[in-house]
């Protein structure tokens, strides 16, 4: 799932307004952000498989560690602990806890059978396999993020035109990124030069997006956004370093 996972984040300010966008944005999408360092790292592993599905190439064949059922439920009580030792708020830790959870339920939805329930290698594998009907995939996508966005607006007020341009700038980039995993064009290469295709770009979607999420307080940062996913995924401490100052701009939760 790519722009699903945001939608949770900005959702989620709903119940947790104080938790700034970055944070909430890190939990939704931190499977997403481990998996490719355990790809680097060699303990987990990806192939390029054409025909796989309709929308990815990519046939995760391997990774128990960051996608099993039962590690993800360690990850989401793990991060939930870390955030209340951090912050002392036990209903945004546990926030951010069901945050990292819900990661694995919405691939659920998409992916084809290859999410193992535990890190076994005989666990059997799940999947609804969205992905192998990319109209509708890209239909329940759109309305979780017109559903999260909703929300999120609903919590927030801009301070001031930086806070409203950056929002509205953020929202569409992410849109974007999410309409080009579904685009036309891109979907026909998929089906008709099965091949040719290398499709590093479709890894970046999810990962480019945290790190636009977590630094748009360093808007000119975002542009530089079509970077390959290894690089990107190991950088982002360093970007969410600055989410706390979003505050500043967006997160600014009306009082009601
Ligand atoms: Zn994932």
């Amino acid at each position: 799932m790519f722009i699903g996972h945001y939608a949770v984040a900005l959702a989620a300010k709903r119940a947790v307004p104080k938790t700034s966008l970055g944070t909430l944005t890190l939990a939704a999408q931190w499977l997403d952000l481990l998996w490719p360092i355990l790809l680097l790292l060699g303990i987990e592993h990806v192939a390029i498989a054409p025909g796989n599905t309709r929308v990815t190439p990519l046939d995760f064949y391997d990774y128990p560690i960051s996608h099993s059922l039962l590690t993800v439920l360690l990850w989401a009580a793990g991060f939930g602990a870390v955030f209340f030792a951090l912050r002392r708020n036990k209903r945004a830790a546990v926030v951010c806890a069901v945050l990292v959870a819900s990661h694995w339920f919405l691939d659920l939805l998409v992916h084809r059978p290859d999410l193992p329930l535990t890190p076994a290698a005989t666990s059997s594998k799940v999947g609804l396999g969205l992905w192998n009907t990319p109209a509708l995939s890209a239909l329940v996508e759109l309305a979780l993020y017109a559903s999260g966005v909703w929300l999120y607006l609903r919590t927030t007020r801009a301070r001031d035109a930086v806070g409203r341009w950056a929002l509205w700038s953020l929202l569409a980039l992410l849109l974007l990124i999410g309409a080009g995993a579904y685009s036309a064009p891109r979907l026909r290469v998929l089906a008709s030069s099965p091949g040719r295709l290398s499709d590093s770009g479709c890894s970046w979607h999810g990962r480019t997006g945290s790190i636009v999420t977590a630094s748009c307080d360093r808007w000119p940062e975002a542009c530089f956004f079509p970077l390959e996913s290894v690089r990107l995924a190991i950088v982002p401490s360093a970007h969410l370093k600055s989410s706390s100052q979003m505050t500043r701009w967006q997160d600014d939760p009306m009082a009601r």
